[in-house]
């Protein structure tokens, strides 16, 4: 099977010295654990943490970044800096980036393959937002984003795709077992066996376990409580 991946999204939240603080309790609980874990702090945190991490079983992650290698595009990180800071993973197309910043399917997929291009594993967030649920349109909507934002050579280079539904991020509420079980599916089906397939939205200590026991269920996309040491090491310890 696939090895688990447990990973944390800071998003926007914290000091230098709390991303220095968290990074420590991750790294002291983070030894013999089955499931990889990923920490992916804001971009002025980066290289600090990824220091921290050198030579620990952690891997550091960027939250965005540009689709070009390099260029004149003002406030914007390329994947080739994160990878020199440390990074080795990328977290890209959130739904709270292609809300705020309008980022389509496409421009996702160009991200990706700049990812892919400067040594960083993609993961590809996807999910449905309440309205597309309740219309049950959920599994065409995350099918499409998946078929859409996906470049050439995603699975041979070991990328991640997250299913992390709008209405359940940062609000407690999250899918029935069956639902996640059934978008991770109909996931599995249309990207095929290497891919591992995260689920992401409200993931806490409580709830873990039966989420990650799930079937197409190969790790878990923590945001809120990964800003939690012990929280976020109690979720990969469920894997
Ligand atoms: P919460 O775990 O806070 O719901 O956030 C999920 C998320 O968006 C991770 O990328």
């Amino acid at each position: 099977g696939l090895r688990p991946l447990i990973a944390g999204n800071w998003k926007m939240h914290g000091t230098l010295r709390e991303a220095a603080s968290l990074a420590e309790g991750v790294r002291a609980g983070a030894a013999g654990l089955k499931a990889e874990i990923l920490v992916c702090p804001p971009f002025p945190y980066i290289h600090v943490v990824a220091v921290a991490m050198l030579g620990q079983p952690v891997a550091v992650g960027g939250q965005d970044c540009h689709l070009a290698a390099k260029g004149a595009h003002t406030g914007d990180v390329a994947a080739p800096m994160l990878r020199d800071c440390g990074a080795t993973y990328v977290i890209l197309g959130h739904s709270e980036r292609r809300a705020d910043h309008g980022e389509t399917d496409a421009v996702v997929k160009a991200k990706a393959a700049a990812a892919i291009a400067a040594g960083l594993t993609p993961v590809v967030c996807v999910g449905e937002t309440l309205a597309q649920r309740e219309a049950g349109q959920a599994e065409t909507v995350v099918r499409a984003q998946v078929g859409g934002s996906l470049p050439e050579g995603f699975a041979a280079a070991g990328g991640v795709v997250a299913y992390e539904p709008v209405w359940a991020i940062g609000t407690g509420r999250t899918p029935t077992e069956a639902d996640i079980a059934a978008i991770h599916g109909a996931l599995r089906e249309t990207v095929g066996g290497a891919t591992r397939l995260l689920y992401g939205g409200s993931v806490k200590p409580g709830n873990a376990a039966a989420i990650l026991a799930l079937p197409h269920v190969d790790g878990a996309l923590v945001g809120g409580a990964s800003l939690v040491a012990e929280d976020f090491l109690a979720i990969a310890r469920a894997a």
